[in-house]
């Protein structure tokens, strides 16, 4: 199909200093948890990216010295020429489809404590670090800044040999990156030239532009990635001050790379912003500059995208998340298949990797990370040597991916779905208001199998052992999910708590079909994830009086790595949510609940009229078990293979469903991939394979 004309403004080509881009959809950098770890797993990854169409491909955040070490986090490195290797697999991938590769220089200074170098660390005045490990970082003096400027000049030379095409320098996300720490008042509180004034302030970011530019020549552009706004008033960057710098430095750079900080307003969350949030902020930019404009916005719909351009918002779509979760949105555009974007959800499970430090998954993208060790692509997958029958038995995430993936190969799928709709969780977790958007795993799933001839669809159709059997499918996949217990057990309470009085219990399930309890309703966190908070706030914004208590020490701590842990806090403390933390449940009698100090086992006495236990789940697995029990039965039904996937095989996040759902589908009727289903890097040394590069 032909690109719809209204979207064909976002195929024109653009200049960017000495480059030019084939069309306006950028991957601004982001982070992956592959960087120099898994440098294969990083590249190819990348490539994927610039196969799928996006015309400009950027690396994450890449450290020009090691006194900007950011272990545990797994990022780029250029600290010397040992490191170009890795730089040169992902350039070369992303040049093989025609995009232009971008690289974003970083020093952290005082937001990293040095771990893996022991150097300490730099600010622009002497501070503690902020990984909250009691060490300080130095305030830099002249040598430091003169330092500091060679090591950049340096990254800047090695990006050119690398093929680097865009070189960032870059002053964003708060506390993140040293040029931005200069910039902000509350971080350099020097009385030299590069303290005080803006001006003052802004000296070194200048001189860094200036140094990049010099070093590079015209061989390369120079991109400015700059926070216009921290949203914390003039505390931080703030509007006037962000149009000053600006202004001032208005045709400096080749490309203006706006957004907003911290990070976790830059990604904010679905639950805490829609599409184009950032407009309001960043729009201001483009009447300061000539320069090419990139913003972010969780763009997903190419009307909006569009609308960005010839509204002169902006000159280029910017993405992360959205080029995450679909590489190939570029091209379905192009192709006019919008409808088949596999749209980002927002739940920013992707940036949990750089927080726990491992190589980035996607909840609505089950290839990503999977592209090199498993030779995922996200758009292509082997056809099935027959054309077998395959039955999901459960509609949820795991069943619609596997079901969907199957279809694709070629597969005779049915499926099967007890309830009324399909979506299994994410119908009950998206009729809480905060977690709406999430609909869109089920949706694309649902949408895409309806396109398929070979798939049947039937929901009102709980399957029991005798059914299934007599379907005689080849292969059964058991999706059936689980549900949360409601007895307590879970990390804190390793067996049931005392319950006398059965009916003040309320499951999060009974809450997502719609009950409503009245009087003070008290949420017992031991998941430490989204759902308790979820609730919480479902309940108080409908007026009901909401305590939650948690044995952790902080509530939804696992929502740090996802970056919505400070907008939970602040919405729930706007609701009115009153918290207890360190604290576990003695007892449940008539109209009471004991809660337990973790600690020093004193109880307290709270008055409740209903409890709502988020601690863990059991499978529904008897279907699975049954039919394990059975096994003689299959050969005369034709049933080669029974898998339980998804929830029913363990529970866990809805990436983790996705995934093995894909799995299942990937797996069917392939090779054992043996003890370990995936490659690894052990062999990536880069002294060895130097010479396979130029350079
Ligand atoms: P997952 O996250 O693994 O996909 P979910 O709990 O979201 O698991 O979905 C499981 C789905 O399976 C639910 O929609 C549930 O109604 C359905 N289900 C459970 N038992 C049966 C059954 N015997 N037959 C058909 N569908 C079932
Ligand atoms: Fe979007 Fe979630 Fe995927 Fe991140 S993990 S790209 S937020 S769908």
């Amino acid at each position: 199909m032909a690109t719809d004309p209204s979207h064909r403004i976002l195929f024109e080509p653009l200049r960017i200093g000495p480059k030019t881009t084939k069309n306006r959809f950028y991957q601004v950098p982001h982070c992956n948890g592959m960087g120099h770890r898994w440098p294969r797993t990083m590249a190819e990854m990348r490539g994927i990216k610039a196969e799928g169409g996006w015309g400009v491909v950027c690396t994450e955040e890449c450290s020009v010295h090691p006194t900007s070490d950011l272990t545990p986090a797994t990022l780029m490195r250029l600290w010397d020429d040992s490191d170009l290797p890795v730089h040169e697999l992902m350039v070369n991938k992303v040049h093989e489809h025609g995009a232009l590769a971008g690289i974003q220089l970083v020093h952290n200074g005082q937001s990293v404590s040095n771990y893996f170098s022991r150097i300490p660390s730099l600010a622009p005045s002497p501070a503690p670090t902020e990984t909250g490990n009691s060490t300080q970082a130095r305030g830099m003096d002249k040598q430091d800044i003169r330092e500091l400027r060679r090591w950049f000049r340096e990254a800047a030379l090695r990006s050119r040999r690398a093929g680097y095409d865009i070189i960032y320098v870059y002053a964003a996300h708060g506390i993140m990156t040293l040029l931005y720490q200069f910039l902000l008042q509350r971080f350099n509180q020097r009385t030299d030239e590069y303290g005080g004034s803006l001006e003052n302030r802004l000296r070194l970011v200048r001189e860094v532009l200036e140094d990049t530019r010099d070093a590079v020549g015209h061989d390369c552009a120079v991109a400015f990635r700059f926070a216009v706004d921290e949203l914390m008033g003039p505390e931080g960057m703030h509007k006037a001050e962000a149009e000053d710098i600006v202004g001032t430095l208005a045709e400096l750079p080749d490309l203006w790379d706006v957004n907003v900080a911290d990070w976790g307003n830059d990604s904010l969350p679905s639950r805490f912003g829609a599409e184009g949030a950032q407009e309001k902020y960043v729009q201001f930019v483009k009447s300061l500059t000539t320069k090419p404009v990139v913003g972010v916005g969780r763009f997903t719909s190419p009307d909006t995208m569009a609308g960005q351009i010839t509204r002169g918002v902006l000159d280029l779509i910017g993405a992360a998340r959205p080029s995450i979760a679909d590489p190939f949105l570029p091209q379905k555009i192009k192709e006019g298949r919008s409808d088949e974007i596999r749209e980002c959800i927002g739940c920013n499970m992707c940036t949990s990797g750089d927080y726990v430090a491992y190589p980035m998954r996607c909840t609505q993208n089950p290839t990503m990370g999977e592209e090199w060790r498993r030779g995922w692509h996200p758009e292509r997958i082997a056809r099935a040597a027959t054309s077998d029958s395959v039955l999901v038995v459960g509609g949820g995430p795991s069943g619609l991916e596997a079901a969907l993936a199957a279809a694709n190969r070629g597969y005779d799928v049915t499926l099967a779905e007890a309830s009324h709709a399909l979506g299994g969780r994410v119908l009950g977790e998206t009729a809480l208001a905060p977690l709406r958007q999430w609909k869109r795993l089920s949706d694309h799933r649902e949408y895409m199998l309806s396109k398929q001839t070979n798939a049947r669809l039937f929901t009102q159709s709980r399957l029991d052992a005798d059914q299934i059997l007599e379907m005689g499918a080849a292969h059964v996949a058991i999706a059936t999910g689980a549900v949360w217990r409601t007895d307590f057990t879970g990390i804190h309470h390793r067996f049931p708590v005392p319950v006398s009085a059965p009916e003040l219990i309320i499951s999060p399930e009974d809450i997502m079909s719609g009950t409503m309890p009245g009087g003070r309703v008290m949420i017992f966190d031991d998941d430490h994830y989204y759902l308790a908070s979820s609730l919480a706030e479902h309940l108080a914004a409908a007026g009901i009086d909401v305590l939650l208590v948690t044995p952790a020490a902080e509530v939804a701590g696992w929502t740090h790595f996802t970056l919505e842990y400070e907008h939970i806090q602040t919405r729930l403390r706007e609701l009115d949510v009153d918290m207890v933390c360190h604290h576990g449940i003695g007892g449940i009698s008539n109209g009471h609940v004991r809660l337990e100090c973790v600690y020093t086992g004193a109880s307290t006495p709270v008055e409740v009229d209903a409890v709502i236990p988020v601690t863990a789940r059991n499978s529904r697995a008897p279907l699975f078990d049954e039919l394990m029990t059975r096994q003689a039965e299959w050969a005369d039904h034709g049933i080669r293979t029974v898998t339980r996937i998804g929830d029913c095989l363990v529970p866990g996040t809805l990436a983790m469903a996705i995934h093995s759902g894909h799995e299942y589908a990937r797996n069917l009727d392939a090779p054992d991939p043996g003890d370990i289903p995936f490659r690894r890097e052990n062999d990536f040394d880069t002294s060895r394979i130097w010479p396979e590069f130029t350079s």
